[in-house]
């Protein structure tokens, strides 16, 4: 949290800003400009699109402003004295229109300039440290949000209390663009966006497959050995099914139309609940059949609006790791329990760490009270037991649902909205789910809804950007570049490849003409973890020299060796 005064300088410097795109473009006309997290921003409409060169303008007249020291004045005037003196900005003009009327109308002046404005602001320009600024970005923002009205430049700046913390934090930014994984899934050939086949839908390359596939045996793994039993659902459905689930009521918004099959209006699956629903409810079941945990990798397709689609992160097709566990209320303890476990044993394999939050019953809800009570304190007994640190987020649950959702941190620190764990009250009543009692008679079933990874889309995007593009052994896409240092070593170089590749290995062999340095630098480009480099000694003594993609160098060991060392990693996912 950014101190008043930060916060106060921050506002401050977009007012500034605003009075030097105003002295560079006199015919502005400007929206609004709040202080942010960071910084701050200013939208304008302007006659022409601004270029880097103007950031750095713009940059020069804010300095040239700060060092004059002007007082910032707040004024408060009467309405009709307003709409005179912002008579040629028509964005301010509809904003004082907004304003109630029987209330005066407070500028800030700085010097000449005046702004709209509640303030506060700082009292001087001096008080502003003109080295712990700077002008970021330019992006497009429609006024007020709203896509039907005018596109604006957005001018995004970011302010400090000193130079340093300024450059921490651009350094900070630097590395946060070094891991972007629209950026690094383009270099590192794993996935793609097509705009003929459509915004938010990602294709999987090869080597995004690779990734996928490893973590979804892994997932497929540690569900089995849970005693989870794996399902497959439609794509599509008939809407019958979502409107008992209630989805067609409360989820419209976010389901694609409806398609004509044989008369029947059918939708694309935006949850897969329905499905695992009616694979329970195929049977009778009795109290001696619970707990039934059933497990799918299932594709969902949700409407996102395209303004808000984000590379893998934010997309319009995904495959969530869904699980339904129906239960017995004497079970839910333990199942919760369990869920927990899964959970943070994979968030630790993939080197996370993590916060948990128990989200209680918001003001609007459905189910009763000792409903949620019984649901509620399961869950918090769960969080007690374990002895775990946890935040109460009062009224954070779904309308039919406590849940615990936990938060990741990654390797930057950043955080990332991570696994769910839901009790739902809602779906066993409309779907009417029970099962038979040791007493003879129906009782409704408890049903959770949970996902470890949310989907593979979202997950495999974030370690892109958690991993810095470089995949520990056992997800990089290729482990092991084999590199014969000339020609004459090809031969030995495809010996050493393809015994890897019976191992089980992924490796990719480099005999093009380049020379030995630029094959390494190649490698290291990929992230391959492995780079075996292949000469005459080698050969001779069947072995290889090993250099890791850090740049450290192992020397030389027997091919053997090797073998055994990567299918350890691999083994044990260690994070090398
Ligand atoms: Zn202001
Ligand atoms: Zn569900």
């Amino acid at each position: 949290m950014a101190s008043d005064n930060l916060e106060r300088v921050r506002h401050s410097l977009g007012h500034v800003m605003a009075e030097a795109v105003l002295s560079l473009f006199p015919e502005a006309k400007f929206g609004i400009g709040p202080d942010i997290d960071t910084g701050f921003y200013y939208d304008f409409d302007l006659p022409r699109a601004l270029t880097p060169e103007d950031l750095a303008e713009v940059e020069k007249r804010m300095r040239a402003i700060l060092k004059e020291g002007r007082r910032f004045q707040r004024s408060e005037i009467p309405r009709d004295d307003a709409l005179r003196q912002f008579a040629d900005q028509p964005y301010k003009l509809e904003l004082i229109h907004d304003l109630p009327e029987d209330e005066a109308i407070s500028t800030y002046a700085q010097g000449r300039f005046v702004d709209l404005c509640r303030g506060p602001h700082v009292e001087s320009t001096k008080e502003i440290d003109a080295r712990a600024f700077k002008l970021l970005s330019i992006a497009g923002a429609y006024w007020r949000g709203d896509e039907k009205r005018p596109m604006l430049q957005r001018i995004y700046g970011t302010a400090w209390e000193t130079k340093d913390e300024l450059d921490a934090y651009l350094k900070r930014l630097e590395e946060i663009e070094r891991r972007d994984h629209r950026r690094l899934g383009r270099e590192l050939d794993i996935f793609s966006v097509d705009p003929d086949i459509g915004a938010g839908l990602i294709l999987w390359h090869p080597n995004g497959a690779t990734i996928r596939q490893e973590i979804e045996r892994f997932w497929v793994d540690e569900h089995r050995k849970r005693g989870y039993q794996l399902v497959y659902t439609p794509h599509i459905a008939s809407e019958r099914i979502y409107e008992i689930s209630g989805h067609l009521e409360t989820y419209a918004d976010g389901m694609y139309a409806p398609m004509d099959i044989d008369g029947q209006p059918y939708r694309a699956k935006p949850m897969n609940c329905p499905g695992h629903v009616r694979i329970f409810q195929s049977h009778t079941r009795s109290y001696r059949d619970l707990p039934i945990r059933l497990a799918e990798l299932g594709t969902v397709y949700r409407y996102e609006r395209s303004g808000t689609l984000h590379g893998m992160l934010r997309v319009r097709g995904f495959t969530q790791d869904d699980s339904h566990i129906f239960c017995r209320p004497d079970q839910l303890v333990a199942e919760v329990n369990g869920v927990l476990d899964l959970t943070f044993f994979m968030m630790d394999t993939f080197g996370y760490t993590y916060k948990a939050y128990l989200a209680t019953r918001p003001e609007k809800y459905i189910g009763t009270d000792e409903q949620w009570e019984f649901a509620t304190e399961a869950l918090r007994q769960v969080l007690e037991d374990r002895g775990m640190e946890y935040e109460v987020d009062e009224g954070g649950g779904v309308f039919y649902a406590p849940k615990i959702d936990i938060k990741l941190y990654d390797a930057v620190g950043r955080d990332w909205q991570g696994p769910t764990c839901q009790v739902d009250l809602n779906e066993p009543e409309r779907f009417d789910i029970t099962y038979a009692g040791d007493d003879g008679q129906e009782h409704r079933v408890i049903m959770v809804h949970r996902t470890v990874l949310g989907s593979m889309e979202r997950f495999i995007g974030g370690l892109i950007e958690h991993y810095a593009g470089a995949f520990p052994v056992w997800l990089a896409p290729t482990q092991v570049a084999v590199i014969p240092i000339a020609d004459r070593h090809v031969e030995y170089a495809k010996t050493v490849a393809d015994g890897l590749l019976q191992a089980s290995l992924r490796v990719r062999m480099d005999d093009s003409g380049d020379r030995m340095n630029a094959k390494i630098r190649k490698a290291q480009l990929e992230r391959i973890p492995y780079m075996l480099v292949v000469g005459d000694r080698e050969a001779e003594a069947g072995a290889v020299a090993v250099r890791l993609r850090s740049g450290e160098d192992l020397g030389a060991m027997p091919v053997a060796e090797f073998e055994e060392m990567a299918l350890k990693a691999v083994r044990e996912k260690a994070q090398v």
